[in-house]
This record gives structure tokens, sequence and C-alpha cells, in this order.
């Protein structure tokens, strides 16, 4: 069977080039008579690994020397925890964004460790928006605030890096990192379920200020204390090591033959802007989500009529363009264009949309 165009939120799609050398190397990897998947997370063979995805990742990224980058695991969701475990530790009180679902799920989480402050909410219009704060809407005595900067279930991506003044800020970055260049010395901490951009699901990358380490809740897990992953390389325990290889592969393919973020970021917003304009012009289809809070990486959108809706996922389906259900939680369409999605998918989908409107 071809290989269908993949419109998956997560698990995602992976470059093909990526696939095909992990398939390459599945058997014997460098000559070392095993797959990856077997062999010890402590042999020289897998150090280099990991250590090259580290470097890579900090080269792609540009990621400052005082930032340490772990890779764990528990999802991005653990995440909602292990930021109030370990952040949460001076005045016991933060600041949160609440601009979709994950962004609730980190509030909530947080609530169980102390004192959550929601600054701003788009709750009032079905989070179809991303609000506009200022350093002076957050307590300076927030330990840190949280927002969630691409919003994978509405479509929305904050335009902007909030300015929190010295409140470190925390970012769930699980749907856009490495879509684009991002300062990250603008950040505390950037934590991604690996699952959209990064890898297969399984991995989930830290990058965390130095300075915010070290402070963990008395009682906390040890799995669930940065310092015990910084201190140790991620190597505490046994790292999720084939995602990981993965991840390097991906980078790899970013700087090389994509030639890093910018390019990157190039790519990705010729393929949204192809997709967007098309929705735009449509008498059918209609962008959930208006103006500059629209995501390069989840693209939101309706027919109107729940049944049309249905009718042009199944075709779409039949014609090979699966995954485009919306979430379970809003309906509709919902095309995520990760990285990997090649330019030619999008400019097929369109193709198929206008058939599809012209033939309904
Ligand atoms: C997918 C996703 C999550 C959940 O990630 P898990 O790895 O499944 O825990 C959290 N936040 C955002 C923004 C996501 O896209």
């Amino acid at each position: 069977m071809a290989r269908v165009y993949n419109f998956s939120a997560g698990p995602s799609i992976l470059p093909e080039t990526v696939l095909a050398k992990a398939a390459s190397e599945m058997l014997d990897y460098n000559g070392s008579g095993q797959s990856v998947m077997e062999m010890s997370h402590r042999s020289p063979v897998y150090e280099e690994i990991i250590n090259d995805c580290q470097s890579l990742l900090r080269k792609a990224m540009n990621i400052p020397d005082n930032y340490k980058v772990l890779f764990l695991q528990g999802g991005a969701s653990s995440q909602f925890a292990m930021v109030p475990l370990n952040l949460m530790n001076k005045n016991r009180k933060a600041d949160y964004l609440v601009t979709g679902q994950f962004a609730k799920k980190a509030k909530q989480e947080a609530e169980k460790f102390g004192e959550v402050r929601v600054v701003a909410s788009s709750a009032d219009k079905q989070f179809t928006y991303i609000p506009e704060v200022t350093a002076s809407d957050f307590d300076k005595d927030a330990d840190y605030v949280h927002i969630c900067f691409n919003n994978t279930i509405f479509g929305t991506k904050y335009p902007y890096i909030p300015e929190t003044g010295a409140i470190p800020l925390v970012a769930d970055m699980s749907s856009c990192i490495l879509s684009e260049p991002f300062d990250v010395s603008k950040f505390g901490l950037i934590y991604a379920g690996a699952q959209k951009n990064m890898a297969p699901a399984g991995l989930t990358v830290v990058i965390v200020r130095e300075d915010l380490i070290g402070n963990v809740r008395e009682g906390a897990p040890t799995m669930f204390d940065y310092k015990v992953h910084a201190d140790n390389d991620s190597m505490y325990n046994t790292p999720p090591c084939y995602s990981i290889y993965m991840c390097k592969l991906v980078l790899e393919w970013i700087l090389n033959d994509i030639g890093g973020l910018e390019k990157m970021k190039e790519r990705n917003e010729k393929k949204a802007k192809m997709l967007y304009d098309y929705l735009d012009g449509s008498k059918m289809f209609r962008a959930t989500i208006q103006g500059k809070n629209r995501s390069m990486m989840n693209v939101t959108f309706v027919t109107g009529d729940a049944d049309l809706d249905k009718k042009f996922c199944k075709e779409a389906a039949a014609a090979g363009f699966v995954n485009l259900k919306g979430h379970r939680s809003v309906g509709g369409m919902r095309a995520s264009i990760y990285n990997a999605m090649p330019v030619e998918g999008i400019e097929k989908l369109v193709d198929f949309m206008k058939a599809f409107e012209a033939n309904n």
C-alpha cells in the first residue's frame, strides 16, 4: 500500500527519510550487530546516540549553556505535576494562562500543590483566541507563569512571548517545538511530549534553566526531581532509548536536509498559508481561528454541517488523507501539519478539498 498523508495530531507523521534510515539500521546499528532497541543504555555505542541527540538539539534550538536538557518519560502530562513540584517552591503560588484543554489540565494539576491564579483565559470564546497579557498582569510573588504555547486541540498559537519580568516563564511546547526558532533565554523552562514534532511517543524533552533546578518539594518522588535527572545526564534510570535515537535522526533531518529552524519556519509558514488561504476563500469550509492567533501546526476548520464534516473526513481518508477528524471535544476537522508533513501533502489536500467543494 502507498503511504498516506497523515494529519494526526499525535503521535504523528515522521519524515520519510528518517523512517528509512531507522529501517536500514534496525538489525545492525552502526556495526554493533544489534538494534538500538536492544542495546544497554550504558553502552558506549548508546551513550554516543544520547549525547549526539542532546548536542543536535542544543545546536538546532540555540540553547544557552546555562540550560539543562533532560530526556524523560511520562509525557507532557507528567510535566503538569513535575513543574509545580520543582518550581512552586518559594511562595507556593503560580500564575496560569488557560487557552485550551492542556493548559486547563496543567492548571488543575498545579492546584494540588499550591495557590494557582488564572491570569487570563479564552474559555469565554471556546478557546478561539490568545489573550494579550503584559508584565503588570502577573503576580510578582508568583514562582512562575505557565502557558501552553500552541493549543493543539483548538488550533491557536501565541503570536508573542509573554513578558513576565523576573518571573520564570514555563511553556508547554509539545505541538510547536522545532517548528520555528524560539529565543530559549526568554523561558525558564520548556517542555514537550516528543510525539508531535520530534520523535515517536515515549520521550518527553525538558529544557530548564539551571537555577530553577534543585528545590524540589520535600516528599516528591525521586523520579519527579529535575535535579536527579540533570545530575545523571538523563540516565538515572533507563531512558526512552529508541525514541531518543529517533529524535536524533529527526534533528539531523532538520539541520542537514532542511537547513535549520529558520528554514523549517519558512517551510511551515508556506504550508500553513496555503491551507488557510484556501479556507478563507472557500464557500464550504471555514477556519475556526482567525488572524494572528492561528496555529501553524494545527489547522482547525468546519463546514458548519456536522454530517458534511463526517462525509468529508470519510472521503478524505479513502483518498489517502487520514486523521482529519477534529478532536472529540470540538468536532469539525483538524489538519495537523507538523514539520514532517511535506509541502506536497498540503497541495494535494487543497486539491482534494476543492474537488469535494465542487461536488457537494
Ligand atoms: C499532546 C499534548 C499534551 C499531552 O501530551 P502527553 O505526552 O500525551 O502527555 C500536552 N500538551 C500539549 C500542548 C499537547 O499537544
